[in-house]
């Protein structure tokens, strides 16, 4: 196959369709020399780490107009980058966001490590994260395979192997294609062009720039690659949640423990997940089950929480979590779970 031809097809398309966005240097201006910002290369691929880029780009702002630099993050306390993060799900990427950022300001004097091998031994950074940061922000010929790009390879090459045992395939062929000339902006076309032209449901070929080198296209199965099994189905877990007013408006919140599913955010003090949750509340009172229910999927199982509600007076002495006076309570510092806690029990108390 045409290589070099095939990526200078691919770079030509970008010079004219590349997307904008805000972590992103455009072509043009990269061609004239300006040079992408190591520090919201790394931000932005952290943050659509199992995220759409539509989700990101507020954060990334909110982010960037807060911590400018990868100095100002490592200075925030964690509990603001925790609150700030809330919303984004998959809450140890902010943990780890915070560790990195540290690591780079004490270690690095600021300055990302600009190869794979290196940035891979940082906090949250995979080989698909080290790969898009050697190339996008260093311009190294590194091959950055995400979910678009395989797919795009699929159909190139018609990879007929279901995923997952088509990965590495899938990666050599990637390999294959990744130019030494401006291999940053060519990741981000390929990664473009599967984001936009090359989707999940009806790829328009018609206005590919490999429409006459496309294997998939030319068999007529694109639209059946990348072949995926079947997914196995989520178990559902159940679960209280605990929410207490005070007459003064204050509301108990705690702090989840650092490891496991959002941690390190605030919630509401709740019971365990499981097949039969303990009634555990933080404090006797007089509580009562609402009707209804939270429902929330995570990666891994899909959660059905009751929701059980008190008011009380001053004095109330709970085991867990602290009250947090209604000034400084913000539901955008929750996650989107303990926000649809939220929403349940005010609506049952309006
Ligand atoms: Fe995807 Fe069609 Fe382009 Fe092949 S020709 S890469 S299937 S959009």
């Amino acid at each position: 196959m045409r290589e070099n031809e095939l990526s200078g097809l691919m770079l030509d398309w970008y010079d004219d369709n590349a997307r904008q966005l805000p972590w992103r240097v455009p072509p043009l201006e990269g061609k004239q020399g300006k040079k992408a910002e190591p520090y919201f290369v790394w931000l932005s691929e952290v943050m659509l780490q199992q995220t759409t880029v539509a989700a990101v780009k507020d954060y990334f702002r909110k982010f960037t107009s807060r911590w400018p630099t990868v100095h100002a993050l490592a200075a925030a306390e964690d509990a603001a980058v925790m609150a700030a993060w809330a919303g984004l799900g998959y809450y140890a990427r902010a943990r780890n966001l915070l560790k990195c950022a540290r690591i780079v300001a004490d270690q690095h004097q600021g300055s990302f490590p600009q190869t794979e091998a290196e940035l891979i031994h940082l906090p949250g950074i995979g080989p698909y994260t080290a790969a898009a940061i050697a190339a996008i922000a260093f311009d190294h010929p590194a091959t950055v395979v995400d979910g678009n790009v395989e797919r795009v390879m699929a159909r190139m090459f018609d990879v007929a192997t279901p995923l997952p045992s088509a990965k590495r395939a899938l990666a050599i062929h990637a390999a294959t294609l990744t130019p030494a000339k401006r291999p940053g902006d060519y990741a981000q076309a390929v990664m473009d062009i599967g984001a936009t032209i090359c989707s999940v449901k009806s790829p328009q070929c018609g206005i590919c720039p490999w429409q006459h080198d496309c294997t998939a296209a030319a068999n007529g199965v694109q639209e059946k690659r990348p072949v995926r099994l079947p997914k196995p189905k989520k178990p559902t877990r159940y679960g209280i949640a605990y929410v207490a007013q005070r007459s003064d408006g204050a509301v108990l919140l705690e702090r989840r423990p650092d490891s496991g599913l959002l941690g390190g955010m605030l919630g509401w003090p709740g019971s365990d997940w499981g097949d039969d949750p303990q009634n555990t509340p933080p404090f006797v009172a007089n509580w009562t089950q609402l009707s209804g229910e939270v429902r929330h999927t995570f990666t891994h199982f899909h959660l059905r929480l009751s929701v059980h509600v008190t008011d009380v007076e001053h004095g109330v002495n709970p085991h867990r979590g602290a009250f947090v006076a209604a000034s400084e309570f913000r539901s955008s510092d929750l996650p989107t779970l303990m926000r649809k806690v939220l929403v349940l029990s005010q609506k049952a108390a309006s």
